[in-house]
């Protein structure tokens, strides 16, 4: 009996939910998941493989052992789409589809800032993160003092203000003591006039209170005009550094898709309430790279994992049974860790910062793992890295 072929493009957080919904309800579907890596990223621990409280392999998951034969797993790139022809264009060959969801996720963004994507570093990837940390080691190993001391994060967002906290962590716990006469500081660089710009007032005067805290040279309403080698321009003035963090904005993964279909000032694909894109009934679009205007507040999402997570949840849900409710979303909650010990979370109406804001985003985090081995080795990882310290090995 012919099966209809089911193409998930992308295995991030909604191709893998997807996939694994699918699976469960034991559909008359020929599944395939088409990815560039043969493996699944947890990203909000990414940012802990910069300060070594995290081991990179516990947080990624290759797509075959979750699968386990049960779906066809092809490691490949995708360059684009033909929604007319049906075929979904990879950078060796073509592969056709009857039912097409596309969750490629999102990429850097860089506002066409001149040296922005050529001399600063994104945090997007566990490579970003490695990467990241073996800098910022080298830089105490063999750099000169001043501009290879300097670490600036751009992005006082979620990402930037935990990268920030993380980077800071890793040099006060470690890397000061082997150093001590190296003097270095990390400075947040932030466009608006406070940080987390979109979370409550007081979750984002308490994180600006930890920043400063913990030493954290904060920039507020500083525009970055251009990066070069070893200086970074504001509208302000120049800073010299040769470490330039990129936390400062996303835009949907790019794909060349024939006929093109619309999209948001993000280049997210604009979907309608079944996420389909409007004139293709058999192709829908997901997390990161949909835009789907919530009916209550008439704006997109966010991109946010928990937000591709529940996408997932309700397209499995419609393309099993023919559900046909509208999407709703509602926000689990807010969590920001901050460096060691420190955090800011909102969660069930309830704010709550410091120590149980940061506990609470560790136990979290751990409970969405979406594997038990990685769950017991983050756990130990983690429970290491309080008593002793952490590797300086610069890898
Ligand atoms: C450092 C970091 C921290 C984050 N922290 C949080 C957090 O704490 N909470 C939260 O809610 N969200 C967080 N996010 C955002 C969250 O990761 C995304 O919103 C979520 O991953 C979106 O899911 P997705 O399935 O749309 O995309 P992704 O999970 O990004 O998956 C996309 C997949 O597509 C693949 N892909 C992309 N392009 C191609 C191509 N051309 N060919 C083949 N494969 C391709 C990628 O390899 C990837 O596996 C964080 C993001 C980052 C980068």
């Amino acid at each position: 009996m012919y099966k209809k072929q089911l193409v998930i493009l992308g295995g991030g957080f909604a191709g893998v939910i997807l996939a694994q919904k699918l699976l469960c309800t034991r559909m008359a579907y020929d599944v395939t998941l088409v990815d560039k890596n043969n493996y699944f990223s947890f990203t909000p621990m990414i940012v802990e493989t910069v300060s070594g409280t995290n081991n990179p392999y516990n947080i990624v998951q290759p797509l075959r052992q979750i699968f386990n034969h049960k779906i066809n797993i092809v490691k490949e790139t995708v360059r684009g789409v033909d929604l007319d022809r049906k075929l979904v264009r990879l950078q060796k060959g073509t592969l056709h589809y009857d039912i097409l969801i596309m969750t490629l996720g999102s990429i850097v963004e860089y506002y066409g800032i001149p040296g922005a994507k050529k001399y600063s570093l994104p945090l997007r990837t566990v490579e970003n993160g490695i990467e990241m940390r073996r800098r910022i080691i080298n830089a105490f190993e063999t750099g000169k003092s001043g501009p290879d001391h300097t670490f600036i994060v751009i992005g006082g967002g979620p990402t930037g203000v935990e990268l920030a906290g993380e980077v800071e962590g890793l040099i006060s716990n470690e890397l000061r003591k082997q150093f001590p006469r190296v003097k270095s500081k990390v400075i947040l660089v932030e466009k608006n006039n406070q940080m987390l710009v979109h979370s409550e007032p007081y979750i984002s005067k308490k994180a600006t209170e930890i920043l400063k805290r913990k030493n954290i040279e904060l920039l507020l309403n500083r525009k970055v005009i251009e990066i070069k080698k070893d200086s970074i321009v504001l509208d302000t003035g120049t800073i010299r550094t040769t470490n330039v963090f990129w936390a400062a904005g996303m835009r949907a993964s790019e794909v060349r898709i024939v006929p093109e279909p619309k999209k948001d000032k993000m280049n997210r694909i604009i979907v309608d309430e079944q996420f389909k894109i409007p004139g293709h009934k058999d192709v829908y679009v997901i997390g990161d790279m949909a835009s789907y205007i919530d009916p209550r507040i008439k704006k997109p999402f966010h991109m946010a994992a928990q937000v591709a997570e529940k996408e997932a949840f309700h397209l499995a849900k419609q393309l099993c049974g023919g559900y046909t409710k509208p999407f709703v979303f509602k926000e689990q909650g807010f969590l920001v860790s901050i460096g060691r010990f420190d955090g800011v979370a909102s969660m069930l109406g309830i704010k709550f910062t410091g120590f149980p804001a940061w506990f609470a985003w560790r136990t979290i985090y751990l409970f969405k793992l979406r594997s038990l081995r990685k769950k017991i080795r983050v756990a130990y990882d983690w429970t290491i890295s309080l008593f002793y310290e952490r590797d300086t090995s610069e890898i």
